[in-house]
């Protein structure tokens, strides 16, 4: 029930070498938190396990659901269900949230061989949807994301993973720029769609959010790679103790 396998990972970013031999393995119920300073690739992570053109992986490999996604485009890895949240979500005039929300849905009924949904019953499945996020109603008749708070856009992100399902979950600093009550209900939100066959990566730099959604692994990324790995605690004590450690250890090894 291995989820998703990361080995020895590298990848490039405009030729420069970004990720330097990563490894990770997440199995599927359990919660995994990235957390590292500015600037260490964790949002490359991402971008590469999503498949971003503008990121090329020279190395290693990874496995979902032991299969190979290297080669797959971003909207097929997107229909397997992986599924990233955005750090800033785009926002896309003249198409609305509902409509946006429905060929989405749409397009996994139909990549697992399922009858698509029409809009009345899909509008009664995003309003059931609609709650775990504490959003109102009038929010799908908006064009998607456009001039939503950063709270709001961050409900938006939650409320198509709770319709798409995903196996894998990657959510990419969804406490940037979220107050306090925006950030207990987007955790509270991912907290329910999390479950015994799926995986949640949550990417952040900030413990706070990891009060309210709890990891079961802690990994410190530290230029390119994953440096250390631990439990919960662990991101109490970066709390406190900073990332200053990294250093040391690498003085210590030099
Ligand atoms: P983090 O998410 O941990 O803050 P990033 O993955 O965003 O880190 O960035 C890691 C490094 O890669 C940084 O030095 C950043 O400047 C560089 N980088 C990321 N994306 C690009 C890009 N599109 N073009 C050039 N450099 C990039
Ligand atoms: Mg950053
Ligand atoms: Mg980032």
């Amino acid at each position: 029930n291995v989820i998703l396998s990361v080995k020895n990972l590298t990848a490039n970013v405009e030729g420069t070498p970004i990720l330097k031999g990563l490894n990770l393995e997440i199995k599927a119920g359990e919660v995994h938190a990235i957390m590292g300073r500015n600037g260490s690739g964790k949002s490359t992570l991402s971008k590469v396990l999503t498949g971003h053109p503008d990121y090329e992986v020279t190395g290693g490999e990874v496995l979902y659901k032991g299969e190979n996604i290297l080669d797959k485009e971003p909207h097929e890895r997107a229909l397997d269900g992986i599924f990233l949240a955005f750090q800033y979500p785009l926002e896309i005039p003249g198409v609305s949230n509902l409509d946006f929300l429905r060929v989405a849905y749409n397009a996994r009924q139909k990549h697992l061989g399922l009858e698509e949904i029409d809009t009345f019953d899909f509008e009664d499945l995003v309003g059931e949807k609609l709650e775990i996020v504490k959003m109102n109603p009038s929010f799908l008749e908006r064009s998607l994301n456009e001039g939503f708070s950063g709270g709001e856009k961050k409900r938006n992100e939650i409320l198509q993973m709770a319709l798409l399902e995903p196996s894998l979950a990657i959510l990419d600093e969804i406490d940037s720029g979220l107050d306090i009550d925006a950030l207990r209900i987007v955790a509270n939100g991912v907290n329910q769609l999390a479950t015994p066959d799926n995986a949640l990566l949550v990417i952040t730099h900030y413990q706070r959010l990891l009060d309210y959604i709890e990891p079961h692994y802690v990994h410190v990324m530290h230029a390119g790679q994953i440096v250390k790995t631990g439990g919960k605690e662990l991101a109490l004590e970066l709390e406190a103790t900073g990332y200053d450690f990294i250093e040391e250890k690498l003085l210590a090894k030099a």
